[in-house]
């Protein structure tokens, strides 16, 4: 066998064939929908190669060698919360130390801080407060859309809608109705955590119930909401519960498509339990194994979802990094200061750097596009420039 393309086929139905997952392999090859045993089994497998390499398949597929990435700047308006959900080191009551919320002109400084950097797109998530008014909400969207109109602004988990609704008597369509009219265009995919309900009673018992955080975004969708969607893992959920979790997100984004709505989900975006200052931090952290398994099972079994995240503040740069090659097709961007993760322990409250961000995505043989928040491409790094650009401005650590 001399031809090499031939040879390297050969190997690889070799590999597949001994991981046992070579009729998932022809599954995948066939562009046929994996079913609920199949992602058990790739959960399973200690073959983590080969499902890299299947993920990798779907992921070339759809978006070739663009890895995409965008400014961006995060915000947390407060961190008083009702709640106290066991795996988060955020909140704080009211009154104690540490809690903070932030005013108007803080706000504003923060987006004009953004506009620096050169910032598409702002994320907003918050504890819930509960004796801000809902005006503090609209207020603070209309003053981030009076300061820059141009930045779009992706906000408030289906959590945070729910409890609005509850707290203002509201009905879920009114708190996003006049979420949208103040200015939100988008919604990132915190809070659902892990559908099942024996996970949830145990870590988060006063969240929203998994039907509850999948009818906010069923209304956003309806409403024309690009959503996102997320998964905590790495504490105490098992394989069968991670595999139900994605099941009932491709379901739902079926269901929306059938009827005809007008947003969808867009990005599904894995979040690895951070361990410190929390109530479940004498668990043990899961393995950089279990961490690429995160990106690459996902992307096999949610096939309506065009993106699957690596978000480079949970798992660390360098496997994010490593994540562009076993499924995922962007990176978290610049985000220039983070508080939640940061606070449990992660090494994200500065963000990173666009060059930064531009060299880890071309290290990993791929290509960097720049998007704003709707997913428009606003720049490719073409090779040639993208040496110049890290040229004029090296003073970055060399990854490899
Ligand atoms: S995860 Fe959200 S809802 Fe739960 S305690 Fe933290 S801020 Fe509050």
């Amino acid at each position: 066998m001399s031809n090499p393309a031939l040879l390297n086929h050969h190997l690889i139905l070799t590999m597949v064939r001994q991981s046992g997952l070579e009729d998932i392999y022809q599954k995948v090859m066939d562009h046929e929908r994996l079913s609920f045993d199949d992602g058990m089994r790739l959960y399973e497998t200690r073959d983590l190669t080969t499902v890299g390499y299947l993920a990798n398949i779907v992921r070339e597929r759809l978006h070739g060698d663009r890895s995409f990435f965008v400014r961006n700047r995060q915000l947390n308006p407060t961190n008083i919360c009702e709640y106290s959900c066991m795996f988060c080191s955020f909140y704080r009551r009211e009154g104690e130390e540490g809690g903070y919320t932030m005013t108007m002109e803080e706000i504003a400084k923060r987006v004009q801080d953004g506009m620096k950097n050169g910032i598409q797109e702002i994320h907003i998530t918050s504890g819930l407060h509960p004796t801000l008014p809902f005006s503090y909400y609209t207020d603070m969207l209309r003053t981030i859309k009076e300061t820059a109109p141009h930045i779009h602004i992706k906000g408030f988990t289906a959590v945070e809608i729910e409890y609005y609704a509850h707290h203002y008597t509201m009905t879920i369509r009114e708190v996003l109705s006049q979420l949208m009219a103040a200015g939100l265009e988008a919604m990132p995919g915190g809070g659902a955590e892990i559908f099942a309900d024996r996970v949830r009673k145990k870590i988060c018992d006063e969240k929203s119930t998994a039907e509850g955080w999948l009818a906010v975004h069923a209304m956003a969708h309806e409403l024309g909401l690009l959503t996102n969607a997320t998964m905590l893992y790495g504490h105490i959920e098992r394989y069968e519960e991670r595999v139900d979790h994605l099941m009932k997100l491709r379901n739902l984004q079926d269901a929306g498509k059938a009827k005809g709505a007008k947003g969808s989900f867009n990005t599904f975006i894995p979040l690895k339990y951070q361990h410190e200052n929390n109530r479940l931090k004498n668990l043990p952290e899961v393995s950089a194994f279990e961490d690429l398994k995160m990106i690459a099972v996902p992307r096999l079994l949610l096939d309506n979802f065009p993106t699957i995240k690596a978000y480079w503040v949970v798992i660390g740069k360098r496997l994010a990094q490593m994540a562009l090659s076993y499924g995922a097709n962007e990176i978290e961007g610049t985000i220039l200061e983070e508080r939640i993760m940061s606070m449990a322990g992660t090494d994200s409250a500065h963000g990173m750097t666009e060059r930064e961000l531009i060299k880890l995505i071309k290290d990993a043989g791929r290509k960097p596009v720049e998007r704003d928040a709707l997913y428009h491409v606003l720049k490719t790094y073409e090779d040639g420039e993208l040496d110049q650009l890290i040229d004029k401005n090296l003073s970055l650590p060399v990854l490899n």
